[in-house]
């Protein structure tokens, strides 16, 4: 079985009955595929008489994304590991713990998080996390500070920059979230009702300005090992924890994308209220709730990122009074810009969000389309002047 393939059900059964100290010589074991197909196989492994469980996560060599198939480096398998286990050195209790990582097959063993739900669609049925704000800053403020030349030896740094150069999953990045969305592109799949606003878009030079500086910071801003696709659906939650899974576009990139990807992703269900929500004053609450987690967020990220730079910062010149304040501004404008980024290639580009598109009133999801296009727009055109997270509140609360 050691030559790569992709595992059948039957494989990753015998796969999981050969790992050490996990289920019962002999014993019945069940497998379930449960991964969407499109990237990844997900194999849910289980002994029935002992109710232990494990996932097997097997990356395969292409991607079905634009109607067709595409190669795709079986590499990126290496790289979700690794992230993986870097993350959780950092914070143990918010990842999958990982147990093997086999690269002849692409496969790595993890922790089952089946008692646990994807955020997106906790969101979507209305659900609240109080810790959550909490969670994810002390996630990103630890990966993104431990990660960086403010928090890692600089020759070591390099070292890392060089493991995580992940140039095809980058250029999915590149490709769906910083050119197709403002061009006419084939890869888009614009919803006809909303022609008007993304023609808009198209037309927007000084958006287009803005998109290519933002662009350009993906490509070179080698700040921090970033996850690369820290949306709703790539955090599992449950009241009391939190747990971020599939970094496989992990790579060296600004802090703000993972950051902005966080709060892109409660914007866009900030918008689906119009259907989501039965009446203006749920709808109000509820967006609250989102809007005050994001002021959280940041809030919580500074503190912590603040008090870490503080205690285990490793350069001189980067503890001169001042530095910070401006470090962290740069980190806040680039939040802006990539939140602004990430909401609008999921309102007309390639892969869209369950949040806005599985509204079944057409005039209710016209309109989360349309806010989310505003929010998304006015983010971008404002993330190298802004100063403060309520700017970004007071935008999505205005474009209601
Ligand atoms: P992909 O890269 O293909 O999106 P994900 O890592 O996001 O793969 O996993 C796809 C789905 O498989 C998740 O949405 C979740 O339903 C399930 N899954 C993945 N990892 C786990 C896990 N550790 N425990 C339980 N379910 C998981
Ligand atoms: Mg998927
Ligand atoms: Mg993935
Ligand atoms: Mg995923």
């Amino acid at each position: 079985m050691s030559a790569y393939h992709p595992l059948t059900e039957a494989e990753a059964i015998e796969y999981a009955r050969k790992l050490p100290d996990l289920f019962a010589p002999g014993s019945e074991l069940s497998s379930r595929e449960i991964g969407d197909g499109n990237l990844n196989l997900v194999f849910h492994i289980s002994e029935p008489s002992s109710g232990k469980s494990i996932i097997l996560k097997q990356a395969l060599p292409y991607a079905k994304v634009v109607g067709e198939s595409w190669p795709l480096t079986l590499d990126r398998a290496r790289i979700e590991s690794e992230a993986l286990l870097i993350q959780e050195s950092l914070c143990p209790k918010l990842v999958p713990h990982v147990h093997v990582y086999e690269p002849e097959l692409a496969l790595t063993v993890m922790q089952d998080l089946s008692d646990h739900v994807i955020m997106r669609k906790g969101l979507i049925e209305g659900q609240r996390y109080p810790l959550f704000a909490g969670h994810i800053a002390t996630f990103l403020a630890r990966t993104l500070f431990f990660t960086s030349d403010l928090g890692l030896n600089q020759q070591e740094k390099k070292e890392r920059v060089k493991r995580f150069i992940n140039p095809e999953l980058c250029k999915i990045t590149e490709d769906l979230i910083f050119d197709d969305p403002y061009t006419d592109s084939p890869n888009n799949n614009v919803p006809p009702a909303i022609r008007d606003a993304v023609e808009a878009v198209w037309q927007d030079n000084e958006l287009h300005v803005e998109v290519a500086i933002l662009r350009d910071k993906f490509l070179t801003k080698a700040q921090s090992l970033l996850h690369g696709d820290l949306h709703t659906g790539s955090i599992f939650i449950k009241a009391d924890s939190t747990k971020v899974i599939d970094p496989e576009f992990a790579y060296y990139g600004p802090m703000g994308f993972d950051i902005g990807a966080v709060i892109a992703n409660l914007l866009l269900n900030f918008a689906a209220q119009e259907g989501l929500s039965l009446d203006s004053a749920s709808r109000r609450d509820y967006r609250d709730y989102l809007t005050g987690t994001i002021r959280d967020i940041w809030t919580k990220f500074e503190a912590e990122f603040r008090a870490l730079w503080n205690e285990h910062g490793v350069d001189r010149m980067f503890r001169t009074p001042g530095f910070a304040d401006y470090y962290l501004q740069e980190v806040l404008r680039d939040t802006v810009g990539f939140a602004g980024s990430k909401m609008v290639r999921r309102i007309h580009g390639l892969a869209q969000v369950a949040d806005i598109n599985q509204l079944q009133d057409e005039a209710a999801r016209e309109r989360a389309q349309r806010i989310a296009l505003a929010i998304g727009t006015a983010l971008i055109k404002s993330n190298r002047s802004v100063t403060s997270i309520d700017q970004l509140i007071e935008t999505a609360d205005k474009a209601v």
